[in-house]
């Protein structure tokens, strides 16, 4: 059987469906070239290595998997991020389902999760990410600051929503204001997306 590669997911909507808050322009090259970008990095550093395993030949283990962690993380959490956004109408409001409870139960109130989870978007140090994520063994929704694609990540939680705050991710439409675009952010987040991802790791 051949070896298989990372590829870029298509959207769940068109371009300029996230407008105004994420502009077309803006989301086109997030998708086509940053993200695919991580594609191309993380199958090209397993091209590296089927060919150095084919020849029994050198490789730097150590910088290549430095490498395909930053790529790999970066494909999937871009992956997430497209499916946890919808247009406006669509997206938005608060959440419901067991996805409200168990923030309501966590956080005491929405409000409360939507300010630390924006807090913990702006405040990443660098390039990174706010994730909201889900520990089974505490039964706690957990917000997790990926700095980068892979720093600060907990091991085998599941990941509910991401927030991309790479300045890749904003510049276009809101220049370095990333708290305007955190903001921006609430207004497209796919709700049933992110519950279903709950209802599916309770399941
Ligand atoms: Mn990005």
């Amino acid at each position: 059987m051949e070896n298989k590669f990372y590829v870029l997911p298509k959207l769940p909507y068109e371009y300029g469906a996230l407008a105004p808050y994420m502009s077309e322009e803006q989301l086109r090259i997030h998708h086509s070239k940053h993200h695919q970008a991580y594609v191309n990095g993380a199958n090209a550093i397993l091209q590296r290595l089927d060919k150095a395993r084919k020849e029994d030949a050198e490789i730097d283990i150590k910088s290549s998997l430095k490498e395909l962690s930053w790529n790999i993380g970066g494909h999937l959490l871009h992956s997430l991020f497209w499916e946890n956004l919808a247009p406006p109408g669509k997206g938005g409001g608060k959440p419901g389902g067991v996805l409200g409870d168990v923030i309501e139960k966590e956080f005491g109130s929405f409000e409360r999760f939507k300010k630390e989870f924006t807090q913990a978007a702006i405040s990443v140090e660098g390039s990174g990410w706010a994730a909201l994520t889900y520990c089974k063994q505490t039964q706690r929704p957990i917000i997790m600051q990926i700095e980068k694609h892979n720093t600060n990540v907990y091991p085998m939680f599941r990941i509910l929503m991401v927030l991309d705050v790479f300045e890749h991710a904003y510049y276009i439409d809101y220049k370095n204001d990333r708290a305007k675009f955190v903001e921006a952010f609430w207004n497209i987040v796919n709700w049933d997306e992110v519950n279903k991802r709950i209802e599916e790791l309770l399941k």
